[in-house]
């Protein structure tokens, strides 16, 4: 069974995660973030240590543990309940990032919307990225040299994504509105996906529910 997904799109600093965050409050549906994920790591693990290497200079993880990260982190959390993936919709934030991890991607996820969330305004996200390096502690964002480095590798290897995807499941979303806003616009759209048949407390049908 394939899990039902939206992708999150966007430059570092676009605001995936703000939207991931609260999105996922919403019943039936499931934040995941590839950052969090990593940095959830212990530093010390063999993982760990490899996510510091690249993610301190700018770099993608490499493909084959990241997708193994993601693999056991939403097995993790259907063991435990978090994600019932007949009935909810994860949120992908961070991942697929390249066209590689996309493709490996597809016999495993069934994307039902991409939310790609531009921001044509270069120094926004730079310092959205720097604000938050000083709120989060985050060592990726705290120096400017590696946000520069991070910009690049999206426009380098994770923007080719989009194109992997069919066009009419693409939404352009303007991120350099206020974070209600960006919210407002994603959730027009998130209300006219079709549903899955079955959704939280029971058997509910698509459609028309029977009398
Ligand atoms: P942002 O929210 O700013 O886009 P993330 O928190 O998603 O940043 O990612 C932080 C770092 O974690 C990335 O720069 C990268 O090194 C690593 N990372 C996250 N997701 C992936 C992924 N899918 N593939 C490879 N590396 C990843």
């Amino acid at each position: 069974m394939k899990y039902r997904a939206i992708l999150l799109f966007g430059a570092p600093g676009a605001g995936k995660g703000t939207q991931g965050k609260i999105l996922g409050q919403i019943p039936n549906f499931v934040h995941f973030s590839c950052g969090d994920a990593f940095r959830n790591l212990r530093v010390d693990s063999p993982l760990g240590r490899v996510f510091v290497e690249y993610a301190g200079k700018g770099h993608l993880v490499p493909d084959e543990p990241t997708i193994e990260l993601w693999k056991k982190s939403i097995e993790g959390m259907e063991a435990t309940g978090r994600f019932h993936p007949e009935a909810d919709t994860v949120l992908l934030d961070g991942i697929p990032r390249n066209p590689n991890q996309a493709l490996i991607m597809r016999d495993l996820i069934d994307v039902v919307a991409i939310f790609n969330l531009f921001c044509p305004q270069v120094e926004k996200l730079v310092s959205r990225l720097q604000r938050r390096a000083l709120k989060e502690n985050r060592l990726d964002d705290a120096n400017v040299d590696v946000i520069r480095a991070r910009l690049e590798t999206y426009k380098r290897d994770t923007r080719a994504v989009l194109e992997c995807y069919d066009d009419r499941l693409i939404h352009q979303i303007d991120s350099t509105q206020e974070p209600m806003h960006v919210l407002l616009d994603i959730l027009k759209i998130i209300v006219r996906i079709p549903k899955p048949a079955v959704s939280d407390g029971g058997t509910v049908f698509a459609g028309n529910a029977p009398a």
